[in-house]
């Protein structure tokens, strides 16, 4: 008889792995609380769905805080092998200028989720919407919450995918820590991550510069320095060049109840380069106007750098360089949980095996966002849902 498995929740991981569990070995349900699978990959997907990045192996497994973790996960699945994944899937993908990998223009979200669906249905996948998992009873069932009450479920295999706790909308709410904890399994409270990151403006200075963006910077925080681009919004920064700084910002919260960033405002030019274009004056322009132009800098990184400093500070040379390219900012706090793009915690690393086997609930794995790792914008996360979930595959279809 064929084993059975059981997927709890139907998001980017589940999808992939009951998608490759061998139908001729398993017999495979995944359990979903909403009507529709897959909700958050279509959010993901509303600004252009960034599948993976195309960076050198090598490199990308660096991006992931820890990546111990998915070392072997990622090194079986690469981000080449999601190119070829979605390829044979029909889904072909294209580079954008940043290095971020797309499905290729025309393709939207919903039509890569439909041949993923598709491929669901021919591995005889069956799909159990409506079905709320509410913990375990004490003979290690799986406990259901569904339309017509209380269902219990036992199986031979279970593969928990229930997401992190950003955008609960999408159904990933991260309410089930307790079920875990109860179980001695050590879990650790949600925190935003890629989010919004709170500056306290002075009221003067944000009604000039609000939804201003700083682009071609490099921000520093800890040891970590990003290039990049951010938006200026009422509640702080935001944006693809700050997210990466998340857990360099979060443990700078977590010791000093702030977190110190240096933004470098002109990162292509050494501090030496820009005293000499600054001495290069033209007896026709205002001082400002003159270094507005040698330096090509925009009215917003004028007002930033005024709000900062004296009139005289701003004349000296010396000084306006120190400040352009260590232009200091406190972060206060995170952004709200709910839009963060993102969280950390869940599931402790140190709770699973190296296969993602929870060590106190054999038989029993975890996978996807609902583990206590951290991942940048960029492709990184589908990526890491993605290798997880094929890994996980593999490793269970040579197990029967
Ligand atoms: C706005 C936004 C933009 C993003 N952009 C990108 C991007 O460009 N590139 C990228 O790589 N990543 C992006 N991500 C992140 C990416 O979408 C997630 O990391 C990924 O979807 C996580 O997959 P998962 O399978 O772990 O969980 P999810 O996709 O969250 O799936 C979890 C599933 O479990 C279900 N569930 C939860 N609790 C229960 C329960 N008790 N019982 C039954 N079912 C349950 C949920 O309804 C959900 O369907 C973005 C996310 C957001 C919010």
């Amino acid at each position: 008889m064929k084993k059975t498995i059981s997927i709890i929740g139907g998001g980017a991981s589940a999808i992939i792995l009951a998608c490759e569990l061998d139908r001729k070995k398993y017999s495979v349900s995944i359990f979903e609380k909403n009507n529709a699978l897959g909700r958050k990959f279509l959010v993901a997907g509303d600004g252009g769905l960034n599948l993976t990045h195309s960076e050198e192996p090598k490199k990308f497994i660096l991006k992931y805080t820890p990546h111990k973790f998915l070392d072997q996960a990622f090194l079986h699945f690469s981000n080449r092998d999601l190119i070829g994944w979605m390829h044979n899937l029909g889904v072909e993908t294209f580079v954008g200028s940043s290095g971020r990998v797309f499905p290729k223009k025309g393709t939207k979200p919903i039509d890569v989720l439909k041949l993923m669906e598709e491929k669901l249905r021919k591995n005889n996948v069956k799909i159990n919407f409506k079905h709320e998992w509410n913990g375990f009873s004490g003979s290690d069932e799986l406990l259901f919450k569904t339309q017509t009450g209380t269902k219990k479920i036992k199986s031979n295999l279970v593969i928990f995918c229930l997401g992190g706790a950003s955008w609960p909308v999408t159904g990933s709410k991260g309410d089930w820590l307790e079920s875990f904890n109860q179980k001695g399994i050590r879990v650790n409270s949600f925190q935003a991550s890629n989010c919004s990151f709170k500056i306290d403006w002075t009221k003067n200075i944000i009604k000039s510069i609000e939804g201003k963006a700083l682009k071609n910077i490099s921000i520093s925080c800890g040891n970590k320095i990003h290039f990049g681009e951010v938006v200026i919004t009422s509640f702080g920064l935001e944006g693809s060049g700050i997210y990466p700084l998340s857990p360099e910002i979060r443990e700078g919260l977590r010791k000093n109840n702030e977190a110190r960033i240096s933004i470098d405002l002109k990162p292509q030019l050494s501090s030496k380069e820009i005293v000499e274009r600054i001495s290069q004056s033209n007896s026709k322009l205002s001082y400002t106007e003159n270094i507005v132009k040698q330096l090509n800098l925009n009215k917003t990184q004028i007002l930033l750098l005024k709000s900062k400093m004296s009139k005289s500070d701003f004349l000296d040379p010396l000084l306006f360089v120190n400040n352009l390219k260590n232009f200091e900012l406190s972060i206060s706090s995170l952004g709200p949980i709910e839009d963060a793009i993102s969280t950390v915690g869940g599931i402790f690393l140190s709770e699973i095996s190296e296969k993602f086997e929870l060590k106190k609930i054999k038989n029993n794995f975890v996978i996807g966002e609902m583990l206590d790792y951290d991942a940048p914008t960029g492709g990184y996360l589908i990526q890491s849902c993605f290798s997880m979930g094929k890994f996980l595959a593999d490793h269970l279809n040579e197990l029967v």
